[in-house]
This record gives structure tokens, C-alpha cells and sequence, in this order.
């Protein structure tokens, strides 16, 4: 490829920047410096050097993030902080968006992203990739509520495809039962395990996704932190 475009390609600029750069020689291919913009580099093979840092040709970058509750999953808002904000500079590249959207108040596992192909894998209905949540819910989760989310519930827009909810763990206080449930859906539309609770009578206090496909979110990872992922957890996704 040009050696402007891989350049541009790693963001070290927008393609007439580059030339400047090229101009100021400041871009040694192989050990030797090129000012052509135009000159052909092998992506795997040649050593590019930019102020003698060697860059790695990197096309699509993956992140996982723990989402922290209050911070929405957009690319950018006017009021509030958005997932992108909480990228480090460094990491920052305007191309990147969170797969998949969780509500404001929804924690846990996000991919960060700026591969459009594995968004579309992970998000269409037809992929049926695996999203497990885990959530407080308001009253007394039952086995019929069970064998409802197994059948699918029509919902105003949509029927949800069966969806698997298992009880955890069920709090009793005075007034009250909370009930730890978790859910796995094939979907991912708007409020989707909300409504899906509400059609069960029940309120969602708290949800959090802890999977997606077979990527399980790191535990090390403290809320509002992420970091990238391996080769192998990217696989893990499909
Ligand atoms: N379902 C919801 O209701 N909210 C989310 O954030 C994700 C799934």
C-alpha cells in the first residue's frame, strides 16, 4: 500500500499531514528515510519508523470496558460523559464506538471498537450471539416467569426470541423479595431485559452484562476502566 495511506491508516495523521511529515523526514522505511507519498510499503514486512518509533500496522482495534452506571454508551453527548470520553488519549481514534448499546444506569461488559463487520456479527438477530446479564429484580422471580422468558415474550415492537433466566439468589426483608437473576438473550433491543421484566410485573433495580458471545468480562477490571483485548478473546466473540 502507499506509504501515505498506512500512515493515515495508523492515524499519525490525515493524508496531507503525512506528506508534511514525509516532507520533514521524519518517516524512514527500512532504515532509509522516503519523502515519496506514493512509495509502496508491505504492511507485514517492511519496518516503518516515525520519528524513529517503529510503528505496527493496525487496522481494527478492540477494547473491553466495565462500563460504569451514569455514563452513556455513544460516541459523543452534549451533557453527559460517554464511553469515548473515558478512552486515554492515546487510545483515543475517532472511529471507535461501543458495540451494542447499554442503557445509562446499565453496568459491565462493553466492546469498544471501530470494526463495523464484527458489529454487525455481534448485533444482528440472525447471529443469535449470546448476552448475559445479571440483574436485581424487584419481587419474587418465579418458574413461571421462567418458563414465559423461555417461550418468549411479545413485547409492544417484537416477540423476544426464548430466552434463558435463572434464579441466583432471592432476598427477603421486611417488605419485600429481590430476587439475583440471570438472563441470557439472543437480541440486544432497546430496554429489552427491562421490558421484558416489566411484562412480568416485575422492576429491574439493577443490570449489569457479564458476557457476550464467549467473551466474559474481566473481573480485574474496575468500573469505568478497560483494556484491550487478545486475539483470542476477539475469536471469543463469534
Ligand atoms: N436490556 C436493558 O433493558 N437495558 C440494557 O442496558 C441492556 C439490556
Amino acid at each position: 500500500m502507499r506509504l501515505d495511506k498506512y500512515l493515515a491508516d495508523l492515524q499519525i495523521g490525515t493524508r496531507k499531514e503525512v506528506k508534511q511529515l514525509l516532507k520533514q523526514k521524519r518517516v524512514k522505511v527500512n532504515g532509509s528515510i522516503v519523502k515519496d507519498a506514493k512509495f509502496q510499503v508491505e504492511a507485514t514486512q517492511d519496518e516503518v519508523t516515525f520519528d524513529e518509533i517503529p510503528l505496527v500496522y493496525q487496522v481494527n482495534f478492540y477494547y473491553e470496558m466495565n462500563k460504569p452506571a451514569g455514563v452513556l454508551s455513544a460516541t459523543h453527548d452534549k451533557v453527559d460523559d460517554t464511553v469515548i470520553d473515558l478512552l486515554q488519549p492515546n487510545d483515543f481514534r475517532a472511529d471507535l464506538f461501543p458495540i451494542g448499546r447499554l442503557d445509562k444506569n446499565t453496568t459491565g461488559l462493553l466492546v469498544i471498537s471501530n470494526d463495523g463487520q464484527l458489529a454487525h456479527r455481534l448485533l444482528s438477530p440472525k447471529h443469535h450471539v449470546a448476552k448475559i446479564y445479571e440483574a436485581e429484580v424487584q419481587g419474587d422471580v418465579s418458574a413461571q416467569d421462567i418458563a414465559i422468558f423461555a417461550e418468549g415474550i411479545e413485547l409492544e415492537d417484537f416477540t423476544t426470541q426464548p430466552a434463558q433466566l435463572e434464579i441466583l439468589k432471592k432476598e427477603t426483608s421486611a417488605d419485600q423479595v429481590v430476587s439475583l437473576v440471570r438472563v441470557t438473550i439472543a437480541e440486544g433491543k432497546f430496554h429489552q431485559i427491562k421490558r421484558m421484566f416489566k411484562a412480568v410485573d416485575k422492576l429491574v433495580l439493577t443490570l449489569k452484562r457479564v458476557q457476550m458471545g464467549g467473551l466474559v468480562l474481566d473481573d480485574q477490571l474496575e468500573p469505568g476502566t478497560y483494556r484491550a483485548l487478545t486475539v483470542d478473546e476477539i475469536a471469543m466473540l463469534e
